[in-house]
């Protein structure tokens, strides 16, 4: 069998290069010639995931299919590779030390004194391996989050460099991903920062084989030679990286600069001939050529930060390009719609989109945004609390249950038609204990949901902690909202939609974590194309 063969990316010089975007783009390389790939992400806070941490922090907490709550990058890996990630493949210093700490208190190393080196740097490794293990990829590609130099990720690094003694140069190689800034003053492009950046990692004892360099400017010949010479680096592996309109350009860029041929060369693996990545550039032609326009309204309360919303974004992206149509997505705060003003706010917009979120801010404006849509016949999607706010919307204005709520919102509500799951009652811990992750979900025979999906039966992730009140289901259906989505084990409501209306749907799931360029999910491709008509 052949070895695993192990791709360390690192970064220097500023945070929010786009690490993650490099990582994506050279494994869609690797896998379009051929080679099985998984992505990594090591991130160096100590939350033990990021399901606790307010979008304001690192923008949205991504979901995988097995429940995992983690770092948005695992959306990006996603995407670009249209293959599932896990929860080994999101690791935090939080869960690497709660693994350490417990077998402390098992005794597993009784008699020791447990240190960051080797019992931390150990765990580190460990849970890079795993993704190793079981032959099921060719090449695992672990990208280190922060800045080298970091006090937090210093022992990331000095994992990474232990890895490499014991794998050997052609098993391990390390990406040190740069920024070379253009002084317009001067009118240069500078690469100090990149030698300093390099003589922090050569510190910690790793000389990177390859140099990504983020720039606004082409980098001339004379350039990467002296990045080259001063870094140890052969000058075919400095690889440029100039800034693109769209992040999916990247993995061209990359295929043009060879950075998937650099690094098989380096890992002493063969590389096939340039693989022609048809789908990929037909999705990105379409995507750059639009024959469509549409603006859509994204009510959310997070709206300042678009990497709160990331997933929603690029699913539109990709359902926008499957409809050969430029989606225009508005961020509207759901703390600025109300009565008053939501005619002059929705002016415009073919579409509206109540966003997923926690808590009792900005609802009333997330309510009356639905309102508009239902009685416009505007196309509405509601995602999650989306959902959940179509469903007190209807309960209050059609149904006239005055005061109908979530007892997310108000406990003592006397229409609680959205209210807390059973299983939820007796949850008192707020990490990881959300209904979380893929669940089935039969879809309703001759509804739109059925129409959209094609399919009697799919799969979506979750999270939250409520649920539609089952109770009040005969009053929605006979009143024209009705389930069109129902899991097949638990009876849960997970899909509403308004069969008069030109198309109103609200999923308690997640689509747009699943998502992807090759696979655009049908609720947002059906969504845009009632927006377009
Ligand atoms: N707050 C709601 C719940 O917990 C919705 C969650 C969400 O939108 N992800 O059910």
């Amino acid at each position: 069998m052949a070895e695993v063969k192990y791709v360390f990316v690192t970064g220097g010089v500023t945070s929010s290069l786009g690490k993650g975007i490099i990582s994506s783009s050279l494994a869609k390389l690797l896998q379009a010639r051929g080679y099985s790939v998984t992505i990594q992400k090591l991130d160096p806070y100590i939350n033990v995931d990021p399901g606790t941490l307010n979008p304001y922090e690192h923008g949205e907490c991504y979901v995988t299919l097995d429940g995992a709550e983690t770092d948005l990058d695992l959306g990006h890996y996603e995407r670009f590779l249209n293959v599932p990630t896990s929860q080994a493949n999101n690791v935090t210093t939080g869960r690497i030390y709660q693994t350490v700490i417990n077998k402390e208190r098992k005794g597993d190393y009784l008699g020791k004194t447990v240190q960051i080196i080797p019992h931390i740097t150990d765990e580190i490794k460990r849970r890079i391996k795993i993704l190793g293990s079981g032959s099921k990829f060719d090449i695992v590609i672990t990208e280190i989050g922060g800045t080298v130099g970091d006090i937090e990720s210093l022992p990331y690094i000095e994992a990474v460099r232990q890895l490499r003694w014991e794998l050997g140069p052609k098993n391990c190689i390390v990406i040190h991903l740069t920024l070379v800034p253009y002084l317009s003053a001067s009118g240069e492009l500078k690469t100090k920062p990149t030698q300093h950046s390099v003589k922090v990692l050569l510190e910690a004892g790793i000389q990177p084989e390859i140099l990504v360099l983020r720039t606004e400017k082409n980098l001339t010949r004379d350039i990467r030679r002296k990045v080259a010479l001063f870094c140890n680096v052969e000058e075919y592996a400095v690889i440029e990286s100039v800034d693109v309109s769209t992040i999916y350009e990247v993995p061209l860029k990359m295929l043009e600069e060879k950075l998937d041929v650099t690094v098989l060369k380096k890992l002493s693996l063969p590389s096939s001939e340039e693989p022609p990545l048809t789908e990929w550039r037909d999705f990105l032609r379409k995507f750059q050529n639009p024959k469509h326009s549409v603006r859509i309204g994204l009510v959310g309360k997070y709206v300042e930060l678009a990497d709160a919303y990331k997933s929603i974004n690029e699913a539109f992206i990709h359902a926008g390009s499957m409809n050969e149509c430029e989606v225009d997505v508005v961020f509207i705060h759901s703390e600025d719609v109300t009565d008053d003003n939501v005619d002059r706010i929705m002016n415009g917009m073919r579409g509206i989109v109540v966003a997923p979120g926690f808590g009792s801010r900005g609802i009333d404006g997330k309510i009356t945004a639905v309102r508009y849509a239902r009685e416009k016949n505007l196309p509405f999607l509601g995602i999650c609390l989306g959902m959940q706010c179509a469903v007190i919307e209807f309960a209050r204005n059609v149904l006239n249950l005055a005061g109908a709520n979530s007892t997310e919102f108000n406990h003592k509500t006397r229409h609680p038609v959205i209210d807390l799951m059973e299983e939820q009652k007796s949850v008192t811990d707020k990490g990881g204990t959300m209904r979380l992750g893929g669940y089935k979900c039969k879809v309703v025979k001759g509804t739109l949901a059925s129409k959209t999906y094609g399919k009697s039966e799919i799969i979506e992730r979750h999270r939250h902690r409520y649920e539609f009140n089952n109770s009040y289901s005969d009053e929605f259906r006979n009143n024209g909202m009705k389930a069109s989505g129902i899991n097949p084990e638990s009876d849960l409501v997970e899909i509403i939609e308004i069969p008069s209306h030109k198309w109103f749907i609200g999923v308690q799931f997640h689509p747009e974590y699943s998502s992807t360029v090759e696979n655009p999910h049908p609720l947002f491709v059906s969504f845009i194309k009632a927006c377009i008509k």
